[in-house]
């Protein structure tokens, strides 16, 4: 089945990424403060980690698919609001 990811390696994943959360490469990351998505810049409190490659769809919590995003960003990927997220989810 394409696009299927087993639950516990999901769970490995978060687990994965909030490690990561606090590593010094992560800090390094959202020092500058900007979104990868959109480029603003933002207070570092603000800044989410995204997953280029959503977890749920087989991406892993790896320096290569992890970036900085803006919660507007990471919420709704730039394109969508949630209202027509949610629409689409249905
Ligand atoms: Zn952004």
């Amino acid at each position: 089945m394409d696009g299927f990811v087993d639950k516990s390696q999901i769970k490995k994943e978060r687990e994965k990424a909030r490690a990561l959360k606090k590593s010094q490469w992560w800090k390094q990351q959202i020092g500058p403060g900007v979104c990868y998505h959109c480029g603003e810049k933002f207070p570092k409190e603000e800044l989410t980690m995204d997953h280029l490659l959503p977890i749920s769809r087989g991406g892993k919590s790896t320096k290569k698919n992890v970036v900085p995003s803006c919660h507007g960003c990471n919420a709704g990927k730039g394109h969508l609001t949630r209202a027509e997220r949610l629409l689409e989810e249905e």
